[in-house]
């Protein structure tokens, strides 16, 4: 590179991941295809509109890339193209979830997710965020004694509240989400069922945890966290479902999506992303990426079962998934999540601090820390690894 400021900070930056442990639960590490893919000549290229409808000239290849791209999103999830449209052009996974919010639920109306501090993304509705200041959230959360998804609890609130649209699938929660219930709740209320998967989507791709499409209306995801490919988000609709317009015509779901991305939210899109994006959904429709799913989880459950054992208390009581909550505050060693994932940062190992169901403190020094193992499993990491893993934690948060 010419730049030689920016080539250090890259190469400082490779030379940190090389030496460092990332326990982030939502990052991973993308192979060297979608780094080439990411770094193509696609990046020059304008591309305003959809495949077949560009309002510029020169597409025949960004056509043909976005296609594919879409062809595979449907077939790594099992979906027919009949019943199901993905739009592959939202540059990440907050500007997808709004997408959906913009095209299906008129402003100021009711939407209900998960609050952030039980696990929620900022985008179900947080305050801080345009899905809190431009809908009207209503917030759910965990059972505060078991730590899981009260079902009973979450299908009162919804009758009562009554909101447009309901969103599944979290940030920080460690267990399977039984999509039927949801199905069942969005029912029950005549709510549209969102599922943003965005955490355990390379599980659902590998079969190691439950796909929510056969319940789900909408589905949206990031491609750069379990499923490992390059920041960017995808959202599934169903083809069948329709609003009626202003005018009184029946508008599709996936219309209604694709025009929130383009032009709603956006405008052209990163064609190079999408290329990369198309890489890592091959890569995750080959059969060593089953194998990874089911390694992760094997991973994350010793992990937790290993931490445990050492006196930590986590929450939900372990994992379904890759994905860990430590409470290192209230029943650990009485340290905040901030001060326990600065110590680790210290001896190399990468986490981030998270807030815990009936948390006490702060997002910002919260009680707890969040730990997954989708990006170690990819370097290899194995059962006996996560057992060194808990007790070098356990050493360093107890020093
Ligand atoms: C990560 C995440 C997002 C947002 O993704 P960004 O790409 O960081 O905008 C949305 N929803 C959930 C559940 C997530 O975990």
């Amino acid at each position: 590179m010419k730049d030689k400021q920016i080539e250090k900070l890259i190469k400082q930056e490779e030379a940190r991941q090389k030496k460092t442990i990332s326990l982030i639960a939502s990052e991973n590490y993308v192979s060297d295809d979608v780094l080439k893919a990411l770094g193509s000549k696609f990046t020059n290229k304008y591309s305003e509109g959809y495949p077949g409808h560009r309002y510029y000239k020169g597409q025949t290849f960004t056509d043909k890339v976005e296609l594919l791209c879409q062809e595979r999103a449907l077939k790594l999830f099992g979906l027919s193209p009949e019943k199901w449209h993905v739009n592959v052009q939202a540059l990440s996974g907050s500007p997808a979830n709004l997408a959906v919010y913009l095209a299906l639920v008129p402003k100021g109306e009711k939407v209900m997710g998960m609050s952030l501090n039980h696990g929620g993304h900022l985008t179900h509705g947080h305050k801080v965020s345009a899905t809190g200041k431009i809908w009207n959230a209503v917030q759910y959360g965990v059972n505060p004694e078991t730590e899981v998804l009260d079902y009973e609890e979450i299908k009162k609130i919804a009758i009562a509240e009554k909101p447009k649209m309901i969103i599944a699938g979290y940030t920080a929660y460690p267990r399977i989400v039984d999509f039927k219930k949801f199905r069942e709740i969005a029912d029950a209320c005549g709510a549209i069922l969102m599922v943003d998967m965005s955490h355990f989507a390379g599980l659902v791709a590998g079969g190691a945890y439950p796909s929510p499409f056969e319940y789900a209306d909408v589905v949206t995801t990031t491609v750069h966290k379990t499923l490992r490919g390059p920041r960017s988000a995808l959202i599934f609709s169903r083809r069948d479902k329709t609003q009626t317009s202003a005018k009184g015509n029946e508008i599709s779901f996936s219309d209604l999506i694709d025009k929130a991305v383009f032009p709603g939210l956006q405008g052209g899109p990163h064609m190079n992303q999408i290329s990369a994006v198309a890489v890592a959904l091959k890569e995750a429709s080959a059969p060593a990426f089953k194998k990874y799913a089911k390694q992760v989880i094997k991973n994350a459950k010793v992990l937790a079962e290993e931490l445990n054992k050492l006196g930590w208390k986590i929450i939900s009581g372990g994992t379904d998934t890759h994905l860990i909550l430590v409470d290192t505050f209230m029943n650990g060693a009485g340290i905040s999540g901030d001060e326990a994932s600065n110590r680790l940062e210290k001896e190399g190992i990468i986490v981030n601090k998270n807030t815990i169901p009936n948390e006490t403190r702060s997002p910002m020094d919260p009680s707890g820390i969040r730990l997954g193992t989708a990006g170690e499993t990819t370097r290899g990491a194995k059962e006996k690894d996560m057992v060194k893993l808990a007790k070098r934690i356990n050493g360093i948060l107890r020093k």
